[in-house]
């Protein structure tokens, strides 16, 4: 057991902590990093699986996110963009609903998809226009309203809102009800009218590496736990460390461990099971979405058909995700494969399970009114960071670090 001394301790290296760190290292601050976990990167994991590559839950990067933009090396992420828009499972198969205004060919099909009618698309486009012209700050100072209520204010049709938003939100939100905060909906829509979703050819955690690698390797201190947090000592598994100032950049159940003047925040979870498979199930560079289907499968992607990366030569990766109640249940793997025999037919008892992930704590419920503040009150209390103290992102995680380096220096 040892103690050590450092001017700031930043306690998490995911996304948030490891933001915050390479800010203050770069204005000149000596940082010292200390995370519970093997690697960096926090809910940003990918393992490499007999030469595949399985992000620990399927999730996408927004390349118009702005904060994440200005902080990260995009182009040497070798981002994989999905096409714009999704296939939409629609009595008995699989159809495209595109975004039109950057896929203008696909018109006549996404104006006649059946999961919604012409107003709906109308709407989706009127939608489209506002919020370009709405600059992120209005758009988290909008009035607070669930997304199910700000989607019905807009006039949407609830065939509409239960085959195409409940589809895709929900997958994002990983809740089907539409309860999480509509600044998050508008901001998310924005990113995606903005840009596209991608994925970068060497897995989701190539993220917090590449922050990872702009910190001395000395300032990253690995598998310690922070067991407690007195002012500016924390206790480690590993011995004390005295800071001048310390930034909390755990998920926001351990922030409410460790400094319990933080709210107790309630999570939403998945579970996501990789499967390889002799051919992709679709052609096309689009998640497939529920729909009008009923199914533990809420929504399925190939994803070495968006970054080839993602499997060996020859080979192709499906990923399937669940949300809600059916990730806790026990025969989760046969349902899902029951599930994915009636999406594409007895071929897919073929595929070959490589792994499932369930994740109880993905992401911080975002209902509205949810506490998102940040910076400590005084100098003897740690200044909070990570996405339950700005939006359940990676953006989120991003901006609250960098804004928690800003309030410091
Ligand atoms: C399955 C899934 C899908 C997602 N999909 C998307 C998506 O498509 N797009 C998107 O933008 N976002 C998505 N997200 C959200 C995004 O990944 C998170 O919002 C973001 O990574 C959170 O970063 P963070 O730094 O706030 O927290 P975390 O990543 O949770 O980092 C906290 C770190 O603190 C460490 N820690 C905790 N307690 C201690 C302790 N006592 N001592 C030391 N270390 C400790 C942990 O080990 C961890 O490394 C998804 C998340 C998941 C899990």
């Amino acid at each position: 057991m040892m103690r050590e001394t450092t001017d700031i301790l930043v306690v998490g290296a995911g996304l948030s902590g490891l933001a915050a760190a390479v800010r203050l290292h770069e204005a000149g601050r000596e940082v010292l990093v200390v995370d519970a976990a093997d690697a960096v990167g926090g809910r940003v994991r990918t393992d490499r699986v007999d030469g595949f590559l399985l992000d620990r839950g399927f999730q996408v990067f927004l390349d118009a996110y702005p904060e994440s933009g200005r902080l990260l090396d995009l182009p040497a992420l070798r981002l994989q963009p999905f096409e714009p828009g999704a296939l939409l499972w629609n009595r008995g198969r699989l159809r495209p609903l595109m975004d039109v205004f950057r896929r203008p060919g696909a018109l006549a099909a996404s104006a006649l998809h059946p999961a919604g009618n012409l107003f709906d698309k109308l709407r989706v486009a009127r939608l489209r226009s506002r919020l370009l012209r709405k600059a992120p700050d209005a758009i988290w100072n909008s009035p607070e309203m669930p997304t199910l209520a700000l989607l019905r204010q807009e006039g949407f049709s609830e065939r509409f809102i239960d085959h195409f938003f409940r589809s895709f939100y929900g997958g994002i939100f990983l809740e089907s009800e539409l309860e999480t905060s509509g600044r998050l909906f508008e901001f998310t829509f924005a990113m995606f009218a903005r840009g596209s979703a991608t994925l970068p050819a060497d897995g989701m955690q190539a993220i917090p590496e590449q922050l990872a690698a702009r910190l001395p390797p000395d300032t990253l201190r690995l598998g310690t736990r922070v067991l407690s947090l007195s002012g500016n000592v924390a206790q480690t598994d590993r011995g004390e460390i005295a800071a001048r100032r310390t930034v909390l950049a755990v998920d926001g159940s351990s922030a409410a461990e460790l400094f319990p003047a933080r709210p107790r925040v309630g999570w939403k979870g998945t579970a996501c099971l990789y499967y390889e498979a002799p051919a992709a199930p679709f052609p096309e560079k689009l998640i497939a979405l529920r729909g009008d289907r009923r199914g533990p499968v809420h929504n399925l992607c190939v994803p070495s058909s968006i970054a080839p990366s993602y499997a060996p030569s020859g080979k192709v990766l499906v990923s399937a995700s669940v949300i809600g109640p059916d990730c806790e249940s026990s025969d989760l793997e046969e349902r899902v494969s029951h599930d994915l025999g009636e999406w594409f037919g007895p071929e897919t008892l073929g595929w070959r399970h490589l792994a499932t992930y369930r994740i109880d704590r993905a992401l911080p419920a975002a209902t509205p009114g949810h506490a998102a503040t940040t910076c400590a009150a005084t100098a003897d209390e740690p200044l909070v960071c990570g996405d339950h103290t700005s939006s359940a992102s990676i953006e989120g995680a991003i901006l609250s670090g960098l804004r928690a380096a800003a309030a410091l220096l």
